[in-house]
């Protein structure tokens, strides 16, 4: 999809700091951090949403990949949100299925 951001970022055609990458998914560091560490993962496919992915093993591969991450980049003791934004109510600006993974700070405990 040319016209999606994440997929233009998945080909290179957009630079992004990459911190991981296998061959479904690639994790990027988010371009406005809301915490010392905010990472994106995503699948190199593009679904629009959680809603339009039909293949349910990608969410499994983008929590295991967390967790991954977590681990190597050593915040997973200390603690760390996964978070899905989906469609409009759930504020959701980039339409190419991802997850944030904030880590670096204690985060507040409401999530409104
Ligand atoms: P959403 O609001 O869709 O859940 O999250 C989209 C995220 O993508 C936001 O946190 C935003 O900062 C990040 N983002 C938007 N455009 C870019 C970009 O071009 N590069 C990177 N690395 N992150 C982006
Ligand atoms: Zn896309």
């Amino acid at each position: 999809m040319s016209d999606c951001i994440f997929c233009r970022i998945v080909s290179g055609e957009i630079p992004a700091t990459v911190v991981h990458s296998t061959d479904r998914l690639i994790v990027i560091k988010d371009a406005h951090p809301q915490a010392p560490t905010h990472l994106l993962v995503m699948p190199r496919a593009h679904y629009r949403s959680i809603v339009e992915c039909d293949d349910p093993t990608i969410f499994s591969e983008m929590l295991c990949t967390a967790v991954e991450v977590a681990k190597k980049h050593g915040f997973a003791d200390a603690g760390f949100r996964t978070t899905i934004n989906t469609n409009s109510w759930g504020g959701q600006t980039v339409f190419h299925l991802h997850m944030h993974v904030m880590a670096g700070r204690k985060l507040d405990e409401k999530m409104s």
